[in-house]
């Protein structure tokens, strides 16, 4: 037995020693001639630390070696300013020991850093990979990853895929929406509601039961040949527990850690309260969003660097034409800022959304780039574009408001515009009714098509960039207090034997098409109207419930008429004179009638929309 152990010892040493390798290098490969001609390479494997790195290419230089107190880890900084598009190698040397990486610096696509970001002509559509269509039912479940298949589960996978996309984007495009924005699709290996994928274990791996990386480009490619963007749900603020570092972490500061367990307080306000302790203020941003999240030390530089890389990574990689930035505002406010801008040096007409949920006009135009409000705390995001929670807040209840008191009804929506002079860059706002965190709009509506069609007017005709949560346009619901996974339920028609094909007009109910059709002129019509992209706004005060608004330009002119109340109602045109004149008629877009605005009054029928092109 004595004997047998020994040899059992010296065969596992020797199995360590002959089995030292480079297990992982991040990121896998780059590009040469990037704007910023730096990279920090990770490099994983048991002791990489004790080795001595070189470079094959005597055009690239190391210009710093990193170790920390993990010898698993080595960071090597290279410099690319000199080097083309090819392959060198990585030589790491301990005695006589050598393991060699040959690393690869592609060629750009052409035109890969003038990119153009999503922006105020754009209509995106957000949806959940899981929960659209499963273009392929042999990736639902994976041999290593825990979380099977499950459909019957609201909480479970239910195996829409990449493909399942590609597969309908004809239909998306039908709509008239010109971007996707999709829920994250990178690896999630949680052992439970993985679907959501906001608790990723590998940054750099597109989730096996979405597809592989090449699938994400070809969805890319497919969308660019529409000429749609798609964007990239990007998450800086956390991981999952399943994470591969969170085996052996690169070092003891690349997470927050407590003694014992901290969860956020989720108070965000701490991050510019001026009146905030210091404790409230590290429990927000340090705190875990959940247990399953580990939140990430954006204020440790390697940590930084690896999240900047990995984006700009994904950006290169698949073509993206955007990022929405998960829980913006729980990152180190510092070091996110830092993150933003080294992204926008690199593509500066791309756009990054960022995620800041909160309901006060001054506290969102704070995190947008820019600010003045920031500006009082010397504080610049870099942050392109930020949310309109406020609206959103809004849009959930008025249109259920029809006997509104002095601050109810249009009333909430005109006051939300009131404060745009807060933004610095008001057409770069998303605009929503709701999104896979909120109740669904056809839910708080109790499917009442007139109040779907006025919130969708309002989105569609003002400032900002519309966002559209998937199956509103054919009437998905969901409450959210029965759940998350009961406003992510999956769209009719994506999965195979499914009753309803709600992708085709024939699989379409009745309402499912009015609902459809009505949204579909709506995005078709906003497509080519650059004065609803860029144009200026005038508004009146909501009399009786209906809210008058103009876009204009110096060419053209939009009359937009929300009446809200359960009335049909008769406006008298005078009060509207300095936006209406010189014009005398207008072309109506749902009625398709000519308007005569030289009468004096319009009448505009009980819980509609009118969108007027003044000719
Ligand atoms: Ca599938």
């Amino acid at each position: 037995m004595k004997k047998n152990g020994l040899i059992m010892v010296l065969f596992l040493t020797s199995i360590l020693m002959f089995s030292q390798k480079i297990e992982r290098i991040e990121p896998p490969f780059w590009w040469a001639e990037m704007h910023n001609p730096k990279l920090q390479l990770m490099i994983y494997g048991k002791d990489i630390a004790s080795f001595q790195p070189s470079i094959s290419n005597k055009s690239i230089e190391i210009t710093g070696i990193i170790k920390t107190e993990n010898p698993n880890y080595l960071f090597i900084d290279l410099n690319f300013e000199k080097s083309t598009a090819g392959t060198f190698d990585i030589l790491l040397k301990k005695g006589k020991k050598e393991l060699k990486y040959t690393y690869e610096l592609k060629q750009r696509e052409p035109n890969s850093a003038k990119r153009k970001g999503f922006d105020s002509s754009d209509v995106v559509y957000l949806l959940m990979p899981d929960r659209f269509a499963n273009g392929n039912p042999a990736n639902d479940s994976h041999p290593k990853l825990t979380e099977k298949l499950n459909r019957a589960y609201l909480g479970g996978r239910h195996g829409g895929d990449i493909q399942g996309i590609i597969n309908n984007l004809d239909y998306i495009n039908s709509l008239g929406a010109t971007a996707v924005w999709s829920t994250p699709l990178l690896e999630d290996n949680d052992d439970k509601y993985s679907y959501h994928t906001y608790a990723q274990s590998d940054v750099y791996k597109i989730d096996p039961r979405y597809g592989t990386n090449d699938d994400y480009k070809r969805l890319a490619d497919e969308m660019h040949q529409r000429g749609m963007k798609l964007i990239m749900d990007y998450v800086t603020n956390h991981w999952g527990l399943k994470h591969w570092m969170m085996n052996d972490l690169p070092t003891y500061t690349w997470i927050h850690q407590f003694p014992g367990y901290a969860n956020s307080n989720y108070r965000m306000t701490t991050q510019y309260d001026p009146n905030a302790s210091k404790i409230d203020a590290k429990y927000c941003m340090d705190g875990w969003f959940v247990s399953t999240m580990p939140d990430l030390n954006q204020s440790n530089p390697l940590m930084l660097n690896y999240l900047t890389q990995n984006a700009i990574w994904w950006i290169e990689f698949a073509g993206l034409n955007g990022l929405r930035v998960d829980t913006y505002s729980y990152n180190d406010k510092e070091a996110i800022a830092k993150w933003t801008k080294s992204i926008m040096e690199e593509y500066p007409n791309f756009n990054i959304v960022g995620e800041v949920w909160m309901y006060d006009q001054a506290q969102i135009s704070y995190w947008q780039k820019d600010s003045k409000i920031g500006a009082i705390q010397s504080y610049n995001s870099n942050l392109p574009s930020v949310m309109d929670f406020t609206l959103h807040n809004a849009i959930m209840t008025v249109f259920n408001e029809e006997n509104p008191n002095w601050n109810d009804g249009m009333i909430k929506v005109y006051e939300n515009f009131v404060n745009d002079f807060l933004y610095p860059d008001i057409n770069n706002i998303m605009v929503f009714a709701e999104n896979h965190d909120t109740p669904r709009i056809h839910h708080l509506y109790n499917g009442d098509v007139k109040k779907y069609q006025l919130a969708m007017t309002l989105l569609t005709t003002i400032r900002g960039i519309p966002q559209i949560y998937y199956g509103s346009e054919i009437g998905m619901t969901g409450d959210k207090n029965l759940g998350d996974g009961d406003i992510r339920r999956d769209f009719p028609g994506g999965w195979e034997g499914d009753a309803i094909n709600a992708f085709t007009q024939e699989g379409r109910t009745a309402k499912q098409n009015e609902l459809f059709n009505f949204t579909g002129k709506l995005f078709n019509w906003r497509k080519e109207k650059s004065v609803i992209h860029y144009g200026k706004t005038t508004h009146y005060i909501p009399e009786n419930n209906v809210y008058v608004y103009f876009r204009y330009n110096e060419s053209e002119k939009v009359m937009i008429v929300l009446n809200n109340s359960q009335k049909e109602q008769t406006i008298s045109l005078d009060r509207f004179k300095e936006s209406i004149q010189p014009h005398t008629k207008g072309f109506e877009l749902f009625s398709e009638q000519q308007i005569d605005l030289s009468k004096g009054t319009l009448v505009i029928p009980a819980k509609s929309p009118m969108i007027i092109e003044l000719k």
